[in-house]
């Protein structure tokens, strides 16, 4: 032990234990002491304190756009490129022609005026950031309209209503929950508007009589009045989804291309690249907003940056995005792989003599990013012979864990979600907590 541990951590580790046992036998409790117990309790105790707080662990759920679990798999051209910028110095604000500063933000634009075909873009922390700064570049101390079918709340702690208030700019309702109409919008004109903003409806629907006021609609309401349309659209999608016979959402592309000034939208949602929010649009405004003092505050990372990159690049050839990208790839599986994959774990764990099934289900792969969107799957489940919910804590809590789904009191793995370098992982797991008994 002495030759793995510096002296100061180990003679830590011994005082903490034996701190500990004296105020258990203070407590009354009956407990044996030799030295044997106490070294046993100190290797425990610097095993503990060894492990990373922040772990991988495997995704059963079959949510691939799931915030808690980290959100996209970042794609290995991607993972190549932050290891290759993170171990060496980079031109990250370096102009190579000048020798002088540059711009951190040149790296994404040209692949992004390649695929969205925007005039100028900034990248910043995440989406929520990129609403802030745009609210309080644009609307500071004026009013912003907003549809009251789209004041949302998204993973609790990102509220339009919240978010303007602290922007400085002040939220103008119009219409009601299930209609806006354009006339609604028109009205709440007047001199003090700076903006009227559409929020897209990220994580829930209104469904039955409803009534949304279009983009195409309010552009020309915008031009008439002098007033931008901004569009916070969540996602970041830039594949015609439908295409691949899922719903349509809105891409990037066709937002700008109906006349949207400013768009923004996340990073590690749909696009399936780094935590980071897009600000898209209109030169004239993306450089207004990207001279606000507080983009300091809010600005990428080198490694984000290079991520972003490597991500953008590969949408330059759509086949290529959806091979390669694994957000991407995931949503768009193939059931037929899946179920081969599903197939695969199912006899690996019956070898183990865990019996299983293979069943057709449904995925809700976008999370909160597309609600409501449940595609075809393979799951193996389990029929433990504890308690489901303890089940799936033995699962968690293993050292290498594992998040599944309970349906009907069993144990469901989807196999869209697990990664082929990981079922061996996945297997060991089950076993251990499928024979161990206490
Ligand atoms: C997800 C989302 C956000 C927040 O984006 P983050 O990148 O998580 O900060 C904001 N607006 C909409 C519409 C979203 O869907």
């Amino acid at each position: 032990m002495s030759s793995q541990y510096p002296h100061n951590v180990l003679s830590e580790a011994v005082k903490r234990t034996i701190d500990s046992l004296r105020e258990k036998i203070k407590e009354g409790e009956n407990i044996e002491i030799n030295e044997e117990k106490i070294l046993e309790e100190v290797k425990n105790l610097l095993k503990i304190q060894n492990k990373f707080s922040l772990n991988p662990l495997i995704n059963a759920t079959g949510v691939v756009i799931h915030t808690n679990l980290g959100r996209s798999l970042l794609p290995q051209e991607a993972i190549e490129q932050v290891v290759k910028i993170a171990s060496h110095y980079s031109n990250l604000e370096y102009d190579l022609e000048s020798g002088e500063r540059g711009k951190r933000y040149v790296h994404i634009i040209d692949a992004l005026k390649r695929i969205v075909k925007a005039e100028s873009a900034i990248v910043v922390n995440n989406n929520a950031g990129a609403v802030f700064l745009c609210l309080n570049t644009l609307a500071k101390g004026r009013e912003v309209v907003v549809s009251r079918g789209e004041l949302v709340e998204i993973g609790g702690s990102f509220r339009i209503p919240d978010v303007m208030k602290n922007s400085g700019a002040f939220l103008r309702e119009v219409g009601t929950t299930n209609k806006t109409h354009l006339h609604d919008y028109e009205r709440a004109i007047n001199e003090n508007t700076a903006l009227i903003l559409k929020v897209h409806q990220s994580n829930f629907r209104i469904i039955g009589f409803t009534k949304e006021t279009n983009i195409e609609e309010l552009v020309p309401l915008g031009k008439k009045y002098g007033i931008p349309i901004m569009v916070d659209l969540g996602s970041g999608c830039f594949i015609d989804l439908k295409k691949y016979g899922l719903i349509h959402e809105p891409t990037v592309q066709e937002v700008l291309l109906k006349g949207a000034d400013v768009v923004t939208f996340s990073g590690d949602k749909l696009l399936g690249g780094a935590q980071a929010g897009f600000i898209v649009g209109r030169a004239e405004l993306v450089e207004k907003i990207s001279k606000n003092p507080l983009m300091r505050a809010l600005r990428v990372d080198k490694m984000t940056l290079a991520a972003l990159e490597a991500t953008l690049r590969l949408y330059i050839d759509e086949k290529k995005a959806i091979m390669k990208i694994p957000t991407l790839r995931m949503i768009l599986e193939n059931p037929a792989h899946i179920k081969k994959r599903a197939n695969k774990i199912s006899r690996l764990l019956r070898k183990e003599g865990i019996p299983t099934k293979v069943k057709e289900d449904i995925s809700m792969p976008g999370g909160g990013s597309l609600p409501e969107v449940g595609v075809k799957t393979f799951v193996v489940t389990i029929n433990p012979k504890i308690v489901p919910q303890e089940f799936a804590k033995k699962l968690r809590l293993g050292e290498q864990p594992v998040i599944v789904r309970i349906k009907d009191d069993l144990i469901v793995l989807d196999a869209r979600t697990i990664q082929e370098d990981e079922i061996p992982f996945l297997i060991k797991a089950l076993k251990k907590a499928y024979y161990d008994d206490n």
